[in-house]
């Protein structure tokens, strides 16, 4: 028996599908992003038990105990996941949910007559499969459990074109003939696309390739709604695919790259891979002290933090530092590339954590001509996002991704371990220029050391 009528039920969807979009709304700014991801998450547990006192649901019990082992697992796995494995978790969670719509769409193959239905189902199990098994390959490349690098064989391309063909008649058979074997043989293939859609793509397009998959489990949820007959998964569904395609693109043009040229690049024979490669000419190397005296005698200091700052976890310790800094009348603001560490806002991300004020971050565009005028440009575990070949080399991974010109700052400092290159893998000329000063070390040791130091001044 149902608790509710249908008209509440469709009063509380409508309160949930609000909640859905005032989250989206407030994740689009770092200072409403908390906010409004508990606006989304309140939406989600009200949508949940709606469905509960709604609807007439069989095998209680046993839905109960699944949502307990499922909360059990990912609860811890959600508190412990350091920032820069965030993205994986992200591809697993949204792994998951694209493997839960082909399924329940599967099971309710049987349960209408409807052609049109039988299409929705067809649609939610192949996409919903790709989804799951694409998603799985970005874990294992970003874990480092499958290689990173581009994975392709001869003939790859004829492949997936024999695979889709099959696809295309297996759901064909799906909506003539309703067969449970169809079905089986559809997600089957649904799978195998996923996996031959992401192993090309290499290391550091996967994030993107996640955004994508992430639209894609929208799109298969809201197919999913259809054939379930849920208004609000449509709507969750297509929230998820619109906004799902617009970080796509953000992220795709931010890097300087087109999303088919991610996805398909490989299949031409091309690669968006970077080569490893290191020169043993000379750099300057600079020491703790020294760097401390340079910043606290400048007037103007830009702060790029990068992916290495991440890793470091040196965030709280470079808030202290700007704000030593500042307290001595230097001005330090902190220039944030859109896609430095290894996901969309991880750099604002990291500094909120270290309470950095907002007024002190500031976008490329806005930064960028302020460069000129700026005494010291500090780069923490930052490379790519201030390598000039994005702007010199035409051959180089990251030609055209606009890039933060830290290079027209009177003095450049770098903190980082070694010589080794950043995620694109190719050598930064920006090391070797006579202007730059290097102090190798771990980001967070290095600032902890410059921050006694200036202390000490
Ligand atoms: P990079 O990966 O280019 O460089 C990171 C730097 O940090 C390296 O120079 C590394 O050098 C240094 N580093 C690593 N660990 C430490 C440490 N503990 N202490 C000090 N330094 C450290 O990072 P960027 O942020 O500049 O660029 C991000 C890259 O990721 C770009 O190529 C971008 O395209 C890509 N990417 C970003 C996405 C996003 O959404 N943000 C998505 C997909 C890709 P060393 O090892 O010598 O210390």
């Amino acid at each position: 028996m149902s608790l509710l009528s249908p008209e509440w039920t469709g009063l509380l969807y409508l309160v949930a599908a609000v909640c859905f979009i005032l989250a989206l709304r407030g994740l689009s700014s770092p200072k409403t992003a908390r906010r409004g991801n508990l606006i989304g998450a309140a939406g989600a547990l009200l949508a949940v038990i709606t469905v509960f006192l709604s609807a007439r649901i069989e095998n209680i019990p046993a839905i109960l105990i699944a949502i307990a082992v499922g909360s059990a697992i990912a609860a811890p796995i959600s508190r412990r996941v350091e920032m820069t494995q965030m993205p994986q978790l992200v591809a697993l969670f949204n792994g998951v949910g694209g493997g839960a719509a082909a399924l329940v769409a599967m099971l309710e193959l049987g349960s209408s007559e409807s052609p049109w239905t039988k299409v929705a189902v067809v649609f939610t199990m192949l996409v919903g499969a790709v989804s799951f098994s694409g998603s799985a390959v970005t874990v294992g490349k970003l874990q480092g459990l499958i290689s990173s690098r581009p994975l392709v064989f001869p003939g790859l391309a004829l492949v997936m074109g024999g695979i889709v063909l099959a696809a295309l008649v297996a759901g064909g058979f799906v909506v003539a003939t309703g067969a449970p074997l169809w079905a089986v043989i559809l997600l089957v293939i649904g799978l195998v696309v996923g996996a031959l859609l992401v192993l090309p793509v290499g290391g550091a397009d996967v994030p993107i390739v996640i955004s994508l998959l992430n639209a894609f489990t929208g799109l298969a949820v809201a197919a999913s709604g259809i054939v379930i007959g849920n208004l609000l998964l449509v709507v969750a569904g297509t929230l998820v695919g619109a906004s799902g395609t617009i970080l796509t693109r953000a992220m795709a043009s931010a890097m300087g790259r087109g999303v088919s040229g991610i996805l398909f690049g490989a299949f031409k024979g091309g690669s968006t891979a970077g080569s490893t490669t290191q020169s043993d000419r000379p750099v300057r190397t600079s020491n703790p002290e020294d760097v401390a005296v340079l910043l606290n005698y400048a007037q103007r200091v830009v702060i790029v933090p990068g992916y290495g700052l991440a890793v470091a976890q040196g965030q709280h310790t470079i808030a202290e530092l700007a704000t030593t800094l500042e307290a001595r009348g230097v001005e330090v603001v902190f220039a944030i590339h859109p896609v430095a560490g290894r996901m969309p806002g991880h750099m604002n991300v990291l500094l909120a954590e270290a309470n950095v004020p907002y007024e002190s971050l500031r976008e490329m565009a806005e930064v960028n001509p302020e460069f000129k005028n700026t005494d010291v440009a500090l780069v923490v575990g930052a490379n790519d996002v201030v390598n000039p070949a994005a702007k010199t080399s035409p051959g180089s991974p990251i030609y055209g991704m606009p890039i933060l010109d830290v290079g027209d700052a009177r003095q450049v400092v770098f903190l980082k371990r070694s010589m080794r290159p950043g995620f694109a893998g190719i050598e930064n000329e920006l090391l070797y220029d006579p202007k730059t000063s290097l102090l190798f070390g771990d980001a967070k040791d290095s600032l902890t050391k410059m921050l006694g130091a200036v202390n000490a001044l």
